[in-house]
C-alpha cells in the first residue's frame, strides 16, 4: 500500500508540475509581442492622402481642438508596451474637433457616456461638464466620425440624448456599425438601423483637409484620420493603432495577451506600426496623435498643435 500511495503522490506532483509549466509558457507567450516587421505591407500612400486632402481647393480647417472627458489609471504598462516594465499607465479619453474659419466643425471621436465608461473601467474618472460640452459640439458639428467602434471613442453617440438630431450627420463606416465591438458601445441592431453607413475603399475625403484612411487591425472598423490645417500643419489621428507613443517610437506592440483579449489582427497592426514608425523619419512634419497618451497630448498642446477644449 505505501508503494501505491507513493506512486499516486508522484503522479499528482507530475500533473501539478506540468500544469505550472503550461501556465508559465502561456504567460510568457502572452506577455511577448508579435514583432514589428522591417518593412510594412500597410501601403497607404502619404502623397495621395495629401493630394486628396486639398483636392477641392476649398478652405481648410484653421484649428484642431481636444477635450478630455475621462481618465482611467492603473492600466498595467506590460499590457500597453510589451516587455517594457511592470509599472502602470493612465489612459485618457478624448474627443477632437476641427474648426473651419466659417464656424463649421467636424468631430472625431466623442468619448463615452458615464455609465458605459464606469461599466468598462470601474472607478475611473469621468468629467460630466466635459461630456456636456462634447454633446453640444456633437449637435453643432457639420460631420462626426470616429477612429473606431470601441466604447471610449463612440459610446457618446449611441447614448446621446440628441441622437435623432445628429444621426444624419454621424458617418460611421459599415465595418464600425457591424463590428463585434459596436454592441458594447451601445449600438444595438435597432440603433444601427438609424445610421446610413459610410462606404469607401482605401481612403475618403470627409471634408476639405480631412481624409479617412482604412486601417483594420485593432478593430475591423479602425481608420486613421489625416488632417491638414489652413496654415499647412499636418496631423494624423491614429486612434488605438497605438495606445502609447512608445508603440510607434520603439516600435513595439502591446503583448499577445492584449491581442487575444481584444480580438485584434496583430499582424495587420504590426505592419501599421512599422508604417507609422517609418513616417516619423520620412515625414517628421506630420504630427502623429495616439488616442490615450496624456503626456503626449500635453506636449501637442504646449506646442500649440492641438488647442485645449471644444468650441
Ligand atoms: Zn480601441
Ligand atoms: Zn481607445
Amino acid at each position: 500500500m505505501p508503494a501505491m500511495r507513493r506512486t499516486l503522490w508522484r503522479r499528482l506532483g507530475l500533473a501539478v508540475a506540468a500544469l505550472l509549466l503550461v501556465l508559465v509558457v502561456v504567460v510568457a507567450v502572452g506577455l511577448s509581442a508579435v514583432s514589428v516587421p522591417d518593412t510594412s505591407r500597410f501601403d497607404a500612400d502619404l502623397g495621395a492622402i495629401r493630394a486628396l486632402a486639398v483636392s477641392t481647393g476649398a478652405p481648410l480647417p484653421v484649428e484642431l481642438r481636444s477635450q478630455r472627458v475621462g481618465r482611467a489609471s492603473g492600466v498595467p504598462h506590460a499590457l500597453v508596451v510589451a516587455g517594457d516594465g511592470f509599472g502602470s499607465d493612465t489612459f485618457e479619453f478624448y474627443a477632437y474637433q476641427l474648426v473651419y474659419a466659417d464656424g463649421r466643425t467636424v468631430l472625431v471621436d466623442v468619448g463615452s457616456d458615464a455609465q458605459t465608461q464606469q461599466a468598462q473601467f470601474p472607478g475611473s474618472e469621468f468629467d460630466a461638464a466635459a461630456y456636456a460640452r462634447i454633446q453640444e459640439a456633437l449637435r453643432r458639428a457639420d460631420a462626426t466620425v470616429v477612429t473606431h467602434e470601441h466604447f471610449d471613442h463612440c459610446a457618446g453617440i449611441a447614448h446621446s440624448a440628441y441622437l435623432d438630431e445628429v444621426a444624419g450627420k454621424v458617418h460611421l463606416t459599415d465595418e464600425q456599425l457591424n463590428g463585434p465591438d459596436a454592441l458594447d458601445a451601445g449600438f444595438t441592431a435597432e440603433l444601427r438601423a438609424r445610421f446610413t453607413p459610410l462606404k469607401y475603399e482605401r481612403m475618403h475625403l470627409l471634408r476639405p483637409g480631412v481624409v479617412l484612411i482604412k486601417a483594420p487591425g485593432h478593430t475591423p472598423g479602425t481608420q486613421l484620420v489625416y488632417v491638414r490645417l489652413a496654415d499647412g500643419r499636418e496631423l494624423l489621428l491614429v486612434g488605438d493603432v497605438a495606445w502609447h507613443q512608445d508603440n510607434i517610437r520603439l516600435p513595439r506592440m502591446h503583448p499577445r495577451l492584449t491581442n487575444w483579449l481584444g480580438g485584434e489582427d496583430a499582424q495587420a497592426m504590426a505592419h501599421q506600426l512599422r508604417w507609422l514608425h517609418d513616417l516619423q523619419r520620412t515625414a517628421p512634419e506630420l504630427h502623429q496623435v495616439v488616442a490615450h497618451d496624456g503626456a503626449r497630448m500635453q506636449d501637442h498642446q504646449r506646442r500649440g498643435l492641438i488647442l485645449d477644449g471644444l468650441r
